[in-house]
C-alpha cells in the first residue's frame, strides 16, 4: 500500500510541472502571467506518503479491489453526488492518494484545475490580465461531449459563481476541490507559498461550501493539492473531511506555455488505461489548453480510449 510519490521522470516533465505551478505564483507582482516562474524548484513532495506505483493497477495500489469505503469521519464533506466512491483510509488512517485508475480498461479521465490565487485576482483587478476562465474550452468539452472532472479552487469560485455553477450542475461533469487559495501543503511548493497545518482541512472544505451556494449537483468529495506538493502530515490534516486526494499521471504541459500541437502530442503519447490527465481551464500560462483539446479528445478517441470522469475510475478502484 505504500510507496514513494511518483516524481515526474523526465526532465520534460519536470520542466512541465514547474510550469504548471507557476499558473498559481501569478502573486509575486511580476510583469506578466508568463513571467512568473517558479522559484529554487526545491522539491516539495516529501515523500512518505502512500501513493499507488505508476503503471500498476490502481486496484491493488491504491485500493484492494474488494474494499468498500470507510465510514465517513466526523466533519466529512458530505457526498451528494449519489453512487460516488472514495477510497478507504489506509492502515495508518491517512487517505490513500489516487493517481490512477486500473489499467485494464481503456478509460482515461481529463482533469481540469481552476487556478486562482489573490495575486491573479489582484491582476484582474487591475488590468493586468483579462480573465482566468477559459471559455472556449468548456465550449468544446460540451460539443464534444467530453466528461471532465475540475478542480476549482475557492477564489476561482468566488471570481466566476456563474461559470462555476454552469460546470457544476452540468451532467457532463463533475466538480471537486482545488484549495481556497492555492496555497502549497508542502515544503516550499515552488513559491506556492504554504497553508499553515491548522488551516488545511478549512482550505480544502472552503471550494465545497461554495458549491453548495451556488447548487452544484455534481460536486464530488475528492481535493487536488495546489502544485501537487503534500506530505504524511499534509494527508492527515486533511483525512477528517473524508475527500480522496487526487493527483495524476500524465501532465499534459498545457501550463508550460507550449502550442495546442505539442500538449496534444504529449498527452496522446502518455496517455494509457486509467490515466489521470491534469490540465487547466484557468487560462494563464495555460492559454494553449484549448487549442488542444479537440486533438486529444478525437486522439484519445481514435486509439479506443473512452473518456470518462475522475469518479469513474475511483469507482473502478475501489470495487465498485
Ligand atoms: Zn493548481
Amino acid at each position: 500500500m505504500t510507496s514513494s510519490f511518483r516524481r515526474p521522470r523526465t526532465a520534460a516533465a519536470f520542466l512541465a510541472l514547474l510550469a504548471v505551478l507557476a499558473t498559481g505564483c501569478s502573486g509575486g507582482g511580476s510583469g506578466s502571467d508568463d513571467a512568473d516562474k517558479p522559484g529554487a524548484g526545491a522539491p516539495a513532495h516529501n515523500g512518505n506518503s502512500s501513493v499507488p506505483s505508476d503503471g500498476s493497477p490502481a486496484a491493488s495500489g491504491t485500493a484492494p479491489a474488494s474494499a468498500s469505503s470507510s465510514p465517513a469521519p466526523a466533519g466529512a464533506i458530505g457526498a451528494w453526488t449519489p453512487n460516488v466512491r472514495t477510497l478507504p483510509l489506509g492502515p495508518d488512517g491517512l487517505p490513500p492518494v489516487f493517481t490512477n485508475g486500473p489499467r485494464d480498461k481503456p478509460r482515461v479521465a481529463l482533469t481540469f484545475d481552476s487556478d486562482m490565487t489573490a495575486g491573479m485576482q489582484d491582476r484582474l483587478r487591475t488590468g493586468k490580465t483579462a480573465s482566468y476562465d477559459n471559455t472556449a474550452l468548456l465550449a468544446d468539452l460540451r460539443r464534444l461531449k467530453v466528461p471532465a472532472t475540475f478542480f476549482m479552487t475557492g477564489l476561482w469560485i468566488d471570481t466566476y459563481p456563474q461559470e462555476a455553477r454552469g460546470i457544476a450542475t452540468d451532467p457532463l461533469f463533475e466538480v471537486a476541490s482545488h484549495s481556497l487559495t492555492h496555497r502549497g501543503f508542502a515544503g516550499t511548493c515552488y513559491g506556492l507559498g504554504h497553508v499553515p497545518t491548522g488551516e488545511m482541512a478549512a482550505e480544502v472544505r472552503a471550494p465545497f461550501e461554495r458549491l453548495r451556494a451556488v447548487q452544484g449537483a455534481h460536486t464530488v468529495p475528492y481535493f487536488r493539492f495546489p502544485g501537487g506538493c503534500y506530505d504524511k502530515e499534509a494527508l492527515k490534516a486533511i483525512a477528517p473531511t473524508g475527500v480522496t486526494p487526487i493527483q495524476w499521471d500524465v501532465i499534459s504541459t498545457d501550463a508550460d506555455g507550449t502550442t495546442g500541437d505539442k500538449i496534444a502530442a504529449t498527452v496522446l503519447a502518455q496517455a494509457k488505461n486509467g490515466s489521470v490527465v491534469v490540465m487547466h481551464n484557468s487560462l494563464g500560462p495555460a492559454a494553449h489548453t484549448g487549442d488542444a483539446i479537440v486533438k486529444i479528445v478525437e486522439g484519445l478517441r481514435a486509439k479506443g480510449f473512452e473518456v470518462v470522469r475522475v469518479s469513474d475510475l475511483v469507482g473502478a478502484a475501489a470495487g465498485r
